[in-house]
């Protein structure tokens, strides 16, 4: 019979070993971490009782019937809808930029048929050909939506000037004529119960599965006959054919009372000021077990009475 090493225990290799496993192979599941669950990782933190996504928030979404249903045989989930607001000129907006944005950004209230026209009247129509990212939005929306919403949180996202950036990144922008504030497409969102690792544990409790962590791949004797590699691809052929170019992020941890999201907002708006880089952060809050997630449901931003915050701040390529 075949042998099979999987390495990485995240989403993708407790999936992929879990179906080998199912059909009578022999698995072994390789991760250098000391825990599974990858980069999904959480954790109840024991002072505070949070449960903290280890290596960024994370929200299950998915447009796939399938996956939806697949996932949820391992761990309950709690609707969550991800309402993102941001900060531009000492004013709070919704995001994705949609009618509301547009007509509380312009001081308007026009109807989507409107907008849409006033929006493509602000569009910079000299750009034929745009050559950068920057190019790119402008010749979409102009400049002042632009510069209030993608501007900023572009140079966050990628650590690189907009103009540096090439335009083929920003095929469409995400902005909608309606009043549809819910910040991702897809039907199906979530938010697990127990969090992302109690999932995968249990996507991997079935027999024929031998789990070892704190293991790297490369320092595995055992030769096997197929490897499923979950983790970086450039490190899989030990750098020999270059690197990839990898954001990263840096989390600063601290514990604090009282109501954090006006200070948020604040905090937001004075480093989009000042700061080089741009921070996201995030509100991971504590309160009873089971009805927290629900508090989640309907903003990203929670406040409670003991709250958990992590900066996150991209760190150098
Ligand atoms: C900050 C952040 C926020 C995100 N938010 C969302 C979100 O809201 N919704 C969403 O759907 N997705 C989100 N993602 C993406 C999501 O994290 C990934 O899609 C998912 O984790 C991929 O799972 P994976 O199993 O393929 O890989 P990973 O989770 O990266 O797991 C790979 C594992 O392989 C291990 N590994 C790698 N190389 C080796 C080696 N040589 N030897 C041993 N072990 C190795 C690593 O330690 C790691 O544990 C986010 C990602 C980040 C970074």
């Amino acid at each position: 019979m075949k042998s099979f090493c999987v390495v990485g225990a995240g989403f993708s290799g407790a999936i992929l070993a879990r179906h080998l496993a199912e059909r009578g192979y022999k698995v072994t599941v390789v991760d250098e971490r000391p825990h599974i669950g990858g980069n999904c990782h959480t954790e109840r933190d024991a002072e505070t009782g949070v449960m903290v996504h280890k290596y960024g928030p994370h929200i299950f979404h998915t447009a796939d019937e399938r996956a939806w249903e697949y996932v949820q045989r391992f761990g309950k989930f709690q609707p969550y809808v991800n309402r993102v607001k941001a900060i531009s000129k000492e004013r709070v907006y919704t995001l994705p930029v949609n009618l509301l944005t547009i007509n509380q950004f312009f001081g308007t209230t026009m109807g989507p048929k409107d907008a849409r026209a006033f929006i493509e009247s602000k569009a910079d129509r000299s750009i034929q050909a745009p050559r950068s990212f920057e190019e790119q939005a402008l010749s979409m929306i102009g400049p002042e939506l632009y510069r209030a919403f993608f501007h900023g949180y572009t140079r966050k996202q990628w650590g690189l000037e907009p103009t540096e950036l090439p335009a083929s990144i920003l095929k469409r922008l995400p902005l909608r004529f309606n009043y549809d504030d819910n910040y991702f497409n897809h039907p199906y969102q979530g938010m697990p119960e127990d969090g992302y690792t109690s999932i995968v544990q249990n996507i991997l409790a079935v027999d024929g599965i031998d789990l070892r962590l704190g293991c790297s791949f490369e320092s595995l004797e055992e030769q096997y006959d197929h490897v499923f590699y979950t983790g970086p691809i450039d490190r899989y052929f030990q750098f020999r054919l270059g690197r990839l170019g990898y954001r990263t992020l840096d989390f600063e941890r601290f514990v604090d009372d009282g109501d954090h999201q006006a200070r948020l907002l604040s905090t937001i708006a004075m480093k989009l000021c000042r700061l080089p880089v741009f921070p996201s952060i995030s509100i991971l809050h504590r309160g009873s077990r089971r009805n927290s997630l629900k508090q989640c449901a309907s903003v990203n931003i929670v406040v409670s009475p003991v709250s958990r915050i992590f900066r996150i701040i991209p760190s150098a390529w």
